[in-house]
């Protein structure tokens, strides 16, 4: 099946939704023997498949593989090679994850009729929301959409956000205009690459609108909340502009101020002092049905890393506005869709839609325990389950192979199912393969945080102060949030209160100067992530910490300090320990 065939919008896309989760199999098989035929002569697939095309000899040969495999090919691409190292399609740009391989950001190729299945799959939501939300043709969505600055391979191919590829393609520049694509955000807001400036435009066309606005959201949670920051802080800029209909000097790109003239025609001073007297009111619970009353839900991801947001959004939400939570996609390869979108964010179930690439499943332990080693991919290999044969109940990490070139290619998130559409499998967002830390795009692994820590702690040296034990989380109570480390540390000569604040803000530098390229993007570029903080606590704490897992239920032998924390009693413990709280004085460094 070939992606250009999957050009359905609304009942159609339904229906072809509904025929392919009917037979799961079939489609599988059809995807995979298309990608072996037109892929199977590439340098990469053919080393493993010496000219066959069967999917018996690809099962049986082609290795399971993470980003290190792959990324030779990718770079002698991104070198000016041809792509038919590992496609026989041309590559028309490498997306940018958000994860990343020894220190950088990983490439992912992309075709062309890799944007008519991801448009598919945007195509699937408002039908699916339509069949549980009446009437929401009548209005306009106000969805905060954002556009990353982009650069280009030595051989010319875009280097972009997979997002940011779809904003400016022509599938959605050139979208038909019917209800599901009346925004509020004028296109050429969302195609601003400065940040504020685009926050501040939409935002301000989503005020200009805000008696027809009847869905509210941002791809995730995350990026929905940093909205409200901005509003609460720069409420009172729009009102003025709202009053006088002059749009505020500091926004100077010009597709803003042109699409934005249009909006600020002539001056709202009613709607100006609507939007004030809200806005002035002294507690925000609830504020987003005060400024949007039609708004019916919130649309963002609010699963896995992004379910720390759940409180805060249903705070401002005042628990009239149901999150809802659409789709689960990543920059390999679009994935699947929630077809109850108005169940509780804790029950969300992904269909995975069998037309989008080939799935195979490594089977985990209980509860995703016994995660793969990249040294296990052998064993992997003999394990893999297909998408119709996963089983109720059980843990997953997912492996794809696309016409793009990935071939059995571990994306890094693990799904449990919990049941089925037709005899399509649904699963629920455990987790992302061994990331302890996130806040925005930002993932850390428990391997990273152990060595920026490793290079931080060495700063206590010349002071004869030793870390002894450290943990970490997240504090999601600041917008945005931050990492937090909470740390033990003994000093033979110093009392600790001693030490000198510039030493920790040090170490706290240190450890964001050794963390990864996207959350030092994150933390520099986006402002996503606020500066990291170390906790330090009062000697004795882990001990006691221990005896708080021990008296839960945890075996004395088996006691490893978790390295990240999530449980209410044990952030309790230790925060009422703490003697010293410290801040990163600056930004790291971050070179694009
Ligand atoms: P990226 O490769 O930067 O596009 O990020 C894709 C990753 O984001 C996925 O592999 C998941 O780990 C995460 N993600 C995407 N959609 C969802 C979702 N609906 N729920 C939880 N995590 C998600």
């Amino acid at each position: 099946m070939d992606g250009k065939k999957l050009e359905y919008k609304g009942k159609e896309a339904l229906k072809e939704l509904e025929k392919s989760t009917l037979k799961v199999d079939e489609v599988q098989e059809g995807i995979l023997k298309d990608i072996l035929k037109k892929n199977g002569s590439t340098e990469y697939l053919n080393q493993f498949m010496k000219g066959s095309i069967d999917i018996s000899t690809f099962k049986r040969l082609v290795p399971v593989i993470t980003y290190s495999s792959i990324r030779p090919y990718i770079h002698r691409i991104a070198n000016g090679e041809d792509s038919s190292l590992i496609t026989s399609h041309p590559i028309t740009e490498m997306l940018c994850s958000s994860g990343t391989s020894a220190g950088e950001p990983k490439l992912m190729p992309s075709i062309a009729e890799d944007l008519d299945r991801r448009t598919y799959l945007y195509n699937l939501i408002m039908p699916i929301m339509n069949q549980y939300v009446p009437g929401l043709d009548d209005g306009k969505a106000m969805y905060l959409y954002f556009t990353k600055v982009e650069r280009s391979t030595p051989s010319g191919l875009p280097v972009r956000p997979v997002l940011t590829s779809y904003y400016k393609s022509k599938h959605f520049k050139c979208r038909p205009r019917d209800p599901f694509n009346y925004y509020t955000s004028p296109d050429q807001t969302i195609l601003c690459t400065d940040s504020r400036q685009s926050m501040y435009c939409q935002l301000l066309a989503g005020l200009i609108h805000r008696n027809q606005v009847l869905r509210l959201g941002a791809v995730f949670a995350s990026a929905f909340l940093r909205a409200i920051n901005f509003l609460e802080r720069n409420w009172v800029n729009f009102c003025n502009d709202i009053r006088s209909g002059h749009l505020d000097p500091s926004i100077t790109d010009l597709g803003c101020r042109t699409a934005m003239s249009d909006l600020l025609k002539s001056p709202d001073p009613v709607l100006a002092d609507e939007i004030e007297s809200i806005c002035r009111s002294k507690s925000w619970k609830g504020i987003l049905g005060q400024l949007w009353p039609k708004a019916k839900y919130i649309e963002a991801v609010v699963t896995g890393s992004m379910a720390q947001y759940i409180p805060t959004l249903e705070f401002y939400g005042a628990g009239r506005l149901p999150l809802v939570c659409t789709m689960y996609a990543s920059s390999e390869c679009y994935l699947g869709v929630n077809l109850k979108p108005l169940c509780d964010p804790a029950d969300v179930a992904y269909t995975i839609l069998p037309n989008m690439g080939y799935f195979e499943f490594i089977p985990l332990g209980n509860n995703g325990s016994f995660l793969v080693d990249e040294e296990d991919e052998e064993v992997a290999k003999g394990k893999l389950v297909d998408l119709a044969h996963v089983r109720v109940g059980c843990y997953y990490e997912i492996v794809v192979t696309t016409f793009a070139g990935l071939y059995r290619y571990r994306i890094g998130d693990v799904l449990q199912v919990t049941g089925f559409y037709n005899k399509a499998p649904q699963f629920r967002f455990v987790c992302r393969r061994n990331v302890v830390l996130s806040i925005d795009t930002d993932k850390t692994s428990e391997g990273d945080l152990h060595k920026s820590i490793t290079m931080a702690k060495k700063l206590l040296e010349p002071y004869e102060a030793l870390l002894v034990e450290y943990t970490s989380c997240t504090d999601t109570s600041t917008i945005p949030g931050h990492y937090v480390l909470f740390w033990e540390i003994i000093s033979h000569t110093n009392e600790l209160t001693q030490l000198e604040t510039h030493v920790l803000e040090d170490c706290c530098m240190a450890v964001e100067e050794s963390l990864d390229y996207v959350y030092r993007r994150c933390r520099k570029l986006d402002r996503s992530v606020g500066p990291l903080e170390i906790r330090v606590v009062e000697p004795g704490t882990f001990e006691s910490l221990m005896d708080l897992f021990i008296s839960h239920g945890g075996s004395i032998n088996q006691y490893k300090t978790p390295r990240c924390i999530k449980s209410t009693s044990a952030l309790d413990l230790l925060n009422s320990r703490v003697c010293g709280s410290f801040f990163s004085p600056r930004d790291p460094i971050w070179v694009p």
